[in-house]
C-alpha cells in the first residue's frame, strides 16, 4: 500500500500550485506602440503560435490582462497613459519590456527629446528584452523567462497577489 501511495500521490504547496497556474495562463493586454509590436504580432501568428506557452489571448481592456508588453517608442506623452492602463490591469500584474526604445530610449536616447529613456521610469519591470526590433524567439524567451520568475516566486517584492 506504500508503496502504492508513493507512486500515486503528489505532495505540494497551494503557492506552487497557484503560481504554475498563474505562470501557464498569461493574459497579455491588445497594445503595441512603434515597429516591436509588429514582432509582438508575428510571435502571436501561426508560425511561432504564442498559444503554446498559455499567453495566446490577448485582452483588449487592461481589467483582463495580466500582462502587458510594452513594444515600441515610449514617447513622454504616452509613459502617463501607459501608467494609466498598468494601474488598470488585474493583480499580481507583469510587465515585459520589449526592445531597445523600451529598454532605454534605444536609437532616441540622445537626442529624442519626446522619448521616454526606458518605460521602467514609470512602471516596474519584470523582463527586458533586448533587441532592434527583438525577433519572435526572443520575445519568446522572454515570455519563458517570465513564466520561470513567476514560478520561482522571484518577482520584486510587493508584486505577487
Ligand atoms: S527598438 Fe527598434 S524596432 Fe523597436 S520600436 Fe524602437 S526603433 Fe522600432
Amino acid at each position: 500500500m506504500d508503496e502504492h501511495l508513493k507512486k500515486n500521490v503528489l505532495f505540494t504547496s497551494v503557492d506552487t500550485v497557484v503560481n504554475w497556474a498563474r505562470a501557464s495562463s498569461l493574459w497579455p493586454m491588445t497594445f503595441g506602440l512603434a515597429c516591436c509590436a509588429i514582432e509582438f504580432m508575428a510571435t502571436g501568428a501561426s508560425n511561432y503560435d504564442l498559444d503554446r506557452f498559455g499567453a495566446g489571448v490577448p485582452r483588449a481592456t487592461p481589467r483582463q490582462a495580466d500582462l502587458i508588453i510594452i513594444s515600441g517608442t515610449v514617447t513622454l506623452k504616452m509613459a502617463t497613459r501607459i501608467r494609466r492602463l498598468y494601474e488598470q490591469m488585474a493583480e499580481p500584474k507583469y510587465v515585459i519590456s520589449m526592445g531597445s526604445c523600451a529598454n532605454s530610449g534605444g536609437p532616441y536616447w540622445q537626442h529624442g527629446y519626446s522619448v521616454l529613456k526606458g518605460i521602467d521610469r514609470v512602471i516596474p519591470v519584470d523582463v527586458y528584452v533586448p533587441g532592434c526590433p527583438p525577433r519572435p524567439e526572443a520575445l519568446l524567451e522572454g515570455l519563458l523567462k517570465l513564466q520561470e520568475k513567476i514560478q520561482l516566486k522571484h518577482l520584486k517584492k510587493g508584486k505577487e497577489g
